[in-house]
């Protein structure tokens, strides 16, 4: 344990130094005024300078006094732990609740006695292991804490995105669809859903293998995701190569500029499909139902006449869009 006296009189810093020898500390470090005593605090923390765990603090000092030093250095952040000892003749006892407010801990009067100099000591460096012990654990706690949320929010983040593609799954797209089918609702508003699936999609699978399906489900939702635009779009993988976008706010018309936009952008992709009897590259069918205000539906309603139209798509020869008021 490291001890830092503070005292103007090089014969107190003597007497104090080999008293609290006898009691086995011997990594005792000396000041001669407040202002030595700052500099040597606020060099702890950086490179080799040791940590000090207890101030013996002279209140009698040219410059600077003990209480207003005790005072300036509860505000260093290196120092605002330890415990600081007052050293004090009896004729300044009066000024002990000065020092006390100032942040000190104890005192001892002089002359220094070594018994009750070192029984202070002693019970305030107890004091200082014991805070050093509970901020450590603080700290400890408050990591993992930090890695708890962390893994938390992965988690989180993990339990509404489909494994493959990235985009949302089935079960955050089903809660999203009833929150803004409910806002839709409230507010008079129009909402619009595209349902997309990929044209001839299992030839692909069979021409090209399952792995380079997968990899075409991925550019194809990456694709998607480059045309919603605004924050509250959501795009979601419906099940397997068909996928759901929910466009609150969007009436029938700007849904289908969407659906033509990511059309055009899977189009754009120009990944060969030599067994696809529509296109020479991958492409989509894309069906669109959207729900004016006033006219109040259900999200299985909604999503049927998404379905209808994405179904008349594919009838209507695949690689377009169709849309469906439902009027
Ligand atoms: P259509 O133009 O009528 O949509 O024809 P299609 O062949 O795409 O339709 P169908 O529903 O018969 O086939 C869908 C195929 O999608 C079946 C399966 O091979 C493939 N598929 C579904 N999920 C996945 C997946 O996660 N990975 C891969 N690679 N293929 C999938
Ligand atoms: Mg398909
Ligand atoms: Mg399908």
């Amino acid at each position: 344990m490291s001890i830092l006296i503070v005292d103007d009189s090089i014969d107190s810093q003597r007497l104090i130094k080999v008293f609290l020898k006898s009691g086995g500390y011997t990594d005792v470090h000396t000041a001669q005024s407040a202002a030595e005593a700052y500099r040597f605090l606020q060099e702890i923390g950086k490179d080799e300078a040791q940590p000090i765990d207890l101030i013996l603090m002279d209140i009698v000092m040219p410059d600077v006094d003990g209480i207003e030093a005790c005072r300036t250095m509860k505000t260093f952040d290196t120092a605002i732990d330890i415990p600081i000892i007052m050293v004090t003749a009896k004729t300044e006892k009066e000024e002990l609740d000065l020092a006390f407010t100032a942040g000190a801990m104890d005192y001892i009067t002089k002359p220094i006695e070594k018994t009750e100099l070192l029984a202070r000591v002693r019970s305030a460096l107890r004091l200082k292991h014991e805070i050093d012990r509970r901020k450590a654990r603080e700290l400890e706690l408050l990591e993992v804490t930090h890695q708890l949320a962390a893994a938390n929010e992965t988690l989180r983040q993990l339990s509404f995105r489909d494994g493959l593609t990235g985009v949302a799954n089935r079960r955050h797209f089903d809660e999203q669809l009833t929150v803004e089918l409910g806002r839709c609702l409230r507010d008079q508003d129009f909402l619009s859903l595209i349902m997309f699936d990929i044209d001839y999609f299992k030839y692909y699978n069979d021409y090209y293998g399952h792995l380079q399906g997968d990899d075409c489900l991925k550019k194809v939702a990456a694709a998607a995701e480059k045309a919603l635009q605004r924050p509250g779009d959501v795009l979601a993988r419906y099940g397997g190569e068909e996928f759901a976008i929910i466009l609150p706010q969007t009436d029938s018309e700007g849904a289908i500029m969407m659906a033509e936009r990511i059309k055009t952008n899977v189009s754009d992709l120009m990944i060969p499909h030599a067994r696809s009897k529509c296109h020479r590259f991958v492409s989509i069918s894309l069906g669109v139902g959207t729900m004016a205000p006033g006219v109040a539906r259900t999200a299985e309603e909604l999503i049927q006449l998404a379905d209808q139209a994405l179904y008349r798509a594919k009838e209507l020869g695949r690689n377009q869009v169709i849309a469906n008021e439902g009027i």
